[in-house]
């Protein structure tokens, strides 16, 4: 708590104190091109990676970044949030970015080790076409295999569980909104946007990757 705080007063002496006509402008409202739904995780750091700046992207975080289905019991706020971004702010491009070594990840794979958290089992319910695909689709893989892949399915099948919202659906049929489901490797920094044409991840490049 104490570097939150060092943190915070260094922010006012320094940044707030050269920047305030922006930030005085923030009181305006918003108008974010991107939103960006990511994990909790404390060693994703969307803010510093990508070098955004108060008012420029709309953010969902949980464990996973799971998406859940319209419609499903728990997912009251993930659902209000992504409506309120695609209906009222007109998000023109949803990105969900999961990462490697993501523990609601491994989790979801082995459910026996959230049998004593109740929510979190709860939770990771909404990504079990996750797990279907990953499992199905590596019949003998073992373990460590299934959790190096589980991140890249993870941000396409959350991608499909966003299709089942109707304001984003319609906002994609209208060509107004566009999806990328992206992976940042802890390992080496990389971060990878699935592109449709090659059917693979790729290293994302300075122009814009194409939409799913
Ligand atoms: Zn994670």
């Amino acid at each position: 708590m104490k570097l939150l705080l060092e943190r915070y007063h260094a922010f006012r002496q320094s940044v707030l104190s050269a920047n305030k006509e922006f930030y005085q402008n923030l009181v305006l409202g918003q108008e974010p091109e991107t939103m960006l739904i990511t994990c909790s995780d404390s060693r994703i750091c969307p803010e510093s990676m990508f070098g955004y700046r108060p008012g420029e992207v709309f953010v969902l975080r949980n464990a996973g970044n799971i998406v859940p289905s319209y419609g499903q019991g728990t997912s009251g706020g993930e659902v209000a949030t992504i409506e309120y971004a695609v209906a009222v702010l007109k998000i023109k491009h949803i990105v969900v970015c999961g990462h490697t070594g993501c523990g609601a990840m491994k989790a979801l794979l082995d459910p026996d080790s959230v049998t004593t958290l109740p929510a979190v089992a709860e939770w990771l319910r909404s990504a079990e076409n996750t797990r279907r695909v990953v499992m199905e689709s590596n019949p003998n893989a073992e373990m460590k295999e299934l959790v190096s892949v589980v991140a890249r399915e993870n941000a396409l099948c959350q991608l499909d569980n966003l299709r089942t919202h109707p304001a984003v659906a319609s906002a994609v049929r209208q060509g107004n909104l566009n999806l990328h489901a992206w992976v940042y490797k802890l390992e080496d920094h990389v971060v990878e946007a699935y592109n449709p044409a090659s059917g693979q991840f790729e290293q994302v490049m300075a122009e814009e990757p194409a939409s799913v």
